[in-house]
């Protein structure tokens, strides 16, 4: 008779939802990944992209054994090896380094796996000790999340339950129905008690086809709208007063400098009807509990970090937080209190202050020479969590860099991904279900555990036991490279979470007001939300690095706007090879508006060239869901399962947001003709 478990899980992918799983495991062989129906967020649901996790954990293609490169660097030809060899010649590769200087060697990870132990302990452990070269992780949210933190104190929120009780959303930035799906159906709840759902998108996405109203405003315009708001806000006096006055800190300058944007200027740079922009903040205003739920597409160009507190000031504005339904959510991931120094140990760098390399640039510095200014040239790096060739800007110097025959680069990674083709070792880690982990979440407010349901498949390991092993071979003796998975997962929380309770129980609510916001409190020093904030000021509407207004010479040659949301069926780079995923999704797209399309003779499903000065990038367009102007390049495709061998980053760019040094992919002039 066959043995059947059924094992707590939690997603690990970087999605707000965080979703609590059941894994059905017969035999030792996991045959069912599902949404737990106790969970309060998940109730049983899963997207279509995880629930055929399986898929991805049996997936033919695993790399199941280390690799060692037996072809020119890029060309995907690799011999196995065994583990003793494989770690045994890294280390001798990175104490060769080390000797010469630590900070050549360059640690890569993001957020391939959110959990705290896979993705943030031992590994950071490791190269502090190594005394290694420091990411800065910014290739997502550090944008908003700063920006968030500089006007509310933390990266804090509402609870994503009570969008079911709000009577207006505007749903900000976010498909929410391809990469919120919780969140969605709780708006669904909303819509069907008689509230408002309003999108605002430069995109016509599935989820602004199903809301009363969308808002489609040009890329990098979402400041302005915040503005032309508020202003509608101060002349109908649409105010807080009270709330203002006890709980926020530089309204007068804000108020004076929004009177300077009336709906007609607003709605001049944003592309849309001066009716809209009053329209929404009418809405906005009068309609109790409103509620935001802003997402991160919108602070991925120049002024992202400005428009994010432009948009957090709105609730506070209005006094929306006073409800438990109102106010608004864009991370709730500063409620949980970390243990940061007890999973990374800081302390292992022993007074050395390493320098500090950005992800996002990391096509620029991989061609860097040493100098005074950068320090030592990038001679190894460490990639985990991460497929830098295909998810960083500017991919044709990314390629360049990871194609340098000097640079040293060792893999951890399920598959044979753009980036694992470039490396010098490959070492097969575990998938999700394969390792016990912790999580938190930057959409609600529980903590889950990851508890093993399978064996590790092959010779995988997890990345805590790499980086173990490799601290071993390093001749690393402190006790902290002896911590087992399980004592990494006792240290994560400092507060609110004791792990046995969360064994028992896969989850453990945090102790939160249920509006936490609705007497003030934010977490800054005075305790008022910041309007004014140290070193930022007030904030302001900042153009795009490239736009038609702000840098008409280039517009010129490339008059399109190009964002680059996620395909529905893939999450950045993950899932791209998971067959059943990519059939749905086809081929690599470029939407575009019919009246672009036209003038550039080109029919819905044609192959196209998109370009600019950067490179060119090769897919099908697709007529639809755009705005004039505007273009969208679905992404994020592995660059080898693309047409020619490139993908969408091939025109983006390395310059950084406002706030949070983050890159501006959305920031993007392109222009397109038939291929
Ligand atoms: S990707 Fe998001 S919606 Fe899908 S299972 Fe994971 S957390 Fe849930």
């Amino acid at each position: 008779m066959s043995r059947v478990t059924v094992v707590r899980a939690a997603c690990p992918h970087d999605c707000p939802d965080t979703c609590a799983m059941r894994v059905t495991v017969e035999d030792g062989v996991a045959v069912r990944v599902q949404g737990d129906p106790d969970h309060p967020t998940t109730r049983g649901a899963l997207c279509t992209k995880v629930s055929r996790y399986t898929e991805r954990t049996y997936h033919p293609e695993r790399v199941l054994r280390p690799l060692k490169r037996s072809g020119p660097k890029g060309s995907g030809r690799f011999t196995p090896v065994g583990w003793d060899e494989a770690l045994a010649d890294i280390a001798a590769r990175l104490r060769e380094i080390t000797g010469r200087d630590p900070e050549a060697i360059l640690p890569y990870s993001y957020a391939g796996t959110m959990g705290l132990l896979q993705g943030e302990s031992m590994d950071r452990r490791f190269f502090h000790r190594l005394g290694a070269s420091r990411l800065d992780r910014t290739i997502c949210a550090s944008a908003g999340a700063e920006a968030l933190t500089a006007t509310y104190g933390s990266r804090i929120g509402m609870h994503l339950e009570h969008f079911a009780e709000s009577r207006l959303i505007l749903i900000w930035g976010s498909n929410a129905i391809a990469s919120h799906l919780h969140f969605w159906t709780l708006a669904q709840a909303a819509k069907r008690q008689g509230a408002r759902l309003l999108c605002i998108d430069p995109r016509r996405t599935e989820t602004a086809d199903k809301c009363h109203q969308h808002i489609a405003l040009l890329p990098g315009t979402d400041g302005a709208l915040a503005l032309g708001m508020i202003h509608e806000l101060i002349v109908h006096d649409w105010l807080d007063h009270d709330y203002i006055e006890r709980h926020t800190e530089g309204w007068p300058l804000l108020r004076e400098r929004a009177l300077a944007w009336p709906p007609e200027r607003a709605a001049a740079v944003c592309g849309l009807q001066a009716e809209e922009v009053r329209g929404l903040a009418r809405d906005y205003a009068t309609t109790r509990p409103a509620a935001i739920r802003l997402n991160y597409g919108m602070q991925r160009v120049r002024g992202g970090g400005n428009a994010v507190r432009l948009i957090a000031i709105l609730p506070c504005l209005v006094g929306a937080w006073r409800h438990r339904a109102g106010g608004l959510l864009l991370s709730s991931s500063g409620w949980f209190s970390k243990d940061t120094a007890a999973l990374q140990r800081p302390d292992l760098l022993a007074g050395r202050q390493p320098r500090t390399l950005n992800m996002s640039t990391v096509g620029d510095d991989l061609l860097r020479e040493a100098s005074p200014g950068f320090g030592p040239r990038v001679e190894a790096l460490v990639v985990y969590n991460s497929s830098p060739v295909a998810v960083a800007p500017e991919s044709p110097k990314v390629v360049r860099g990871f194609r340098r025959e000097d640079l040293f680069t060792v893999v951890l990674e399920h598959f044979m991904t753009d980036t694992a083709d470039h490396a010098d070792y490959v070492l097969p880690a575990t998938t999700q279900l394969e390792h016990l982990d912790v999580h938190t979440s930057y959409g609600h407010t529980y903590a889950l555990i990851n508890e093993p349901a399978i064996a590790p498949l092959g010779e995988a390991r997890p990345n805590t036991q790499i980086f173990r092993d490799l601290a071993a071979r390093m001749g690393y003796r402190e006790a902290c490279f002896r911590d087992t998975d399980e004592d990494l997962a006792r240290q994560a929380f400092a507060r609110d979470v004791d792990f046995d309770t969360l064994r028992a129980q896969g989850w453990v609510r945090l102790p939160l007001p249920e509006a936490p916001l609705a007497d003030g409190g934010f977490p800054t020093p005075s305790g008022r939300c910041l309007i004014d904030s140290p070193g930022l000021g007030v904030p302001d509407h900042l153009p795009n690095h490239e736009s038609v207004l702000s840098t008409p010479e280039l517009a010129r040659r490339y008059p399109l706007a190009m964002i680059s949301p996620p395909a529905r069926n893939f999450l950045n780079s993950t899932f791209v090879n998971v067959k059943s995923l990519r059939d749905i999704e086809g081929e690599p797209l470029l939407e575009m508006h019919e009246a672009d399309a036209a003038a550039r003779g080109i029919q819905d499903g044609q192959p196209v060239r998109v370009y600019n000065a950067r490179g060119e990038y090769h897919c099908t367009a697709r007529v639809g869901r755009a705005r004039p102007g505007v273009v969208h390049g679905l992404g994020v495709w592995w660059r080898k399962l693309g047409p020619r061998g490139t993908n969408v980053n091939e025109l983006t760019h390395q310059q950084l947001t406002d706030i949070g040094r983050a890159p501006a992919f959305y920031d993007c002039l392109v222009e397109v003709q038939p291929a």
